[in-house]
């Protein structure tokens, strides 16, 4: 255990920030928020619904959060009273994980001109315009800046198997990130997507043939693997310190370097 002055020199101390997306302690955000309290950062977690509550309930004590709220996307105003709440607690924002998304299987699964209008809709509200919502109720928060970060995937830039629809909203959640850093640059506010590899997390076991996905990624990376959830925690964590100060508009791949190989 540091010592509080010990505490004080950590990147991420004197920070306060929003985490969005654990299902469990598969789930990718749950690595962040581990990554971002060694770092010293204070946290807001969210949950999905009661039935996910029981899981993420003894991991948000676990983790020291300041505050445990139910977030569904879905529901109007249900971002906006999260990001109230945020503001009553910690009075200015940091940095804020959008690890979200969601599609429904008959969409998901097969050709993309398939997709149904409102499976469309449905999963282009809450995986990407969501995390437009997310900056704008932000925004009056973050008056000294700080970063937003939402996870990607590889099939927003090329064609992968059984990716389906997920590829067209990650491609738009990638221009998002893109659109919004030149927006809110000059407020100091830096946008990230961050791009695992393929990693088995409840999310990623609604993808048909998940299991060779991992495998063939394992395959082709020139590390010769896959990236665990700690990997990505620990870029996600780093892109909130004033470390990446100088970067911004990037998707950012921690895949083994899987992307780089045809
Ligand atoms: P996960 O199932 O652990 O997390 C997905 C989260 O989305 C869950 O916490 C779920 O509650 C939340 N969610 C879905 N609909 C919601 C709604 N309406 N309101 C609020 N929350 C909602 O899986 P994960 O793999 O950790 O996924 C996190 C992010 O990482 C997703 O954006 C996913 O596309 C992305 N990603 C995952 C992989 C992978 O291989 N696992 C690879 C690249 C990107």
């Amino acid at each position: 255990m540091s010592t509080t002055n010990e505490q004080t020199l950590l990147p991420l101390a004197g920070k306060k920030g929003l985490i969005t997306g654990v299902a469990n302690d598969k789930s990718i955000a749950f690595a962040v928020a581990k990554a971002v309290r060694a770092l010293g950062g204070e946290i807001a977690l969210t949950y999905q619904n009661e039935k996910t509550a029981k899981y993420t309930q003894p991991l948000a004590e676990a983790l020291g959060a300041k505050l445990f709220l139910k977030l569904d996307v879905a529901e109007p105003g249900s971002l906006e009273s999260v990001i109230e709440q945020c503001g009553q607690e910690f009075g200015e924002i940091d940095f804020a994980i959008h690890s979200m998304a969601f599609c429904n299987g008959d969409d998901l699964h097969g050709r993309v001109i398939d997709t149904s209008e409102a499976g469309f809709d449905s999963a282009m509200n809450i995986s990407c315009h969501s995390f437009l919502r997310m900056a704008k109720a932000l925004e009056p928060l973050m008056a000294h800046g700080g970063s937003l970060i939402t996870m990607s995937y590889l099939g927003a830039e090329r064609v992968v198997r059984n990716y389906g629809v997920m590829g067209i909203i990650k491609a738009a959640l990638e221009s998002a990130v893109r659109y919004m850093a030149y927006d809110l640059g000059p407020k100091g506010i830096r946008v990230f997507a961050v791009s695992p590899g393929p990693i088995m997390t409840r999310a990623a076991s609604g993808i048909a043939n998940f299991n060779s996905l991992l495998e063939s990624d394992a395959q082709k990376a020139p590390l010769g693997r896959t990236v665990t959830i700690d990997e990505v925690g620990a870029l996600t964590a780093f892109l909130c310190t004033a470390g990446s100060s100088g970067m911004t508009g990037q998707t950012i791949y921690v895949d083994a370097g899987a992307h780089i190989v045809a």
